[in-house]
């Protein structure tokens, strides 16, 4: 059982080695030592290549480590099989990606009720109304019947946050979530961010290559060549 005062994320010395045992092996994180608390919102940054995506991977559950440790809310994750990962993800874990990876064929509602859906395995009356709720609160109250395809780029990584937070997961991870959004919409997603943010008290950890991004974040952690180079506060705004 997890007691309150664990780190939301704890992990220390963490490695991850590519193509174990073949020829073109090769380690990429070399001893990642990395907490986050509850209610952090933290920017990811550094050089493409530097293991960026692999660690906030390895946080999501999506890999394996392949050396030290990682806790999550508490609970050594080498003891958790496939199925357990599964069920971890699903109740703690919200993702947003670059491409916001909505299916093409359901609406935006449809889309935002699918956590639950595989979550619970039904989407009850409370569930889709929250699901309407989220949307109205991202600002597509008006566009929740629509599928992916008839919204622009903006509208569709809001329907990809509203889907991340929509069962206040207490942590959302976002892997370049406007990399491919123009700058006046990078920065409506982004306020997002931070507005779902101060409403849920959800973590956020972010990776960006976006300095003007990473300095609206509280925390930035650096990454390169796969060791944390740093991890400092960032400046509240209007400090300097
Ligand atoms: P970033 O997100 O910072 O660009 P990545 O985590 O994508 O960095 O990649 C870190 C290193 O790991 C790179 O050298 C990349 O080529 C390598 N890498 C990433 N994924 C794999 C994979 N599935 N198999 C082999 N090497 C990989």
């Amino acid at each position: 059982m997890a007691a309150h005062t664990d780190p939301l994320i704890a992990l220390a010395g963490v490695t991850k080695r590519y193509n174990v045992g073949r020829p073109n092996e090769a380690e990429v994180l070399h001893g990642i030592d990395l907490t986050l608390a509850r209610g952090e919102f933290a920017a990811l940054i550094g050089p493409s290549g530097s293991g960026k995506s692999t660690l906030l991977n390895i946080i999501g559950l999506l890999e394996r480590l392949s050396g030290g440790s990682y806790r999550i809310d508490g609970e050594d994750t080498a003891a958790l099989d496939d199925a357990a990962l599964t069920q971890r993800r699903a109740t703690t874990l919200g993702f947003v990606f670059q491409f916001h990876h909505l299916l093409p064929a359901f609406s935006a509602l449809e889309n935002v009720t699918l956590p639950a859906l595989m979550r619970e395995g039904r989407v009850s009356a409370a569930r889709l109304a929250h699901a309407r709720a989220v949307l109205d609160a991202v600002g597509l109250g008006a566009a929740m019947h629509k599928r992916p395809g008839e919204l622009s780029g903006g509208m569709q990584q809001r329907v990809a946050i509203a889907r991340a937070v929509v069962l206040q997961p207490p942590l959302v991870l976002a892997d370049e979530p406007t990399g491919n959004l123009d700058t006046a919409s990078a920065d409506e997603v982004f306020a997002l961010l931070r507005q779902m943010h101060a409403q849920l008290q959800t973590s956020f950890l972010v990776v960006t290559h976006d300095p003007r991004l990473a300095a609206r974040c509280d925390r930035t952690i650096t990454l390169v060549d796969g060791r944390i180079a740093s991890d400092a506060r960032t400046a509240p705004p209007g400090a300097g």
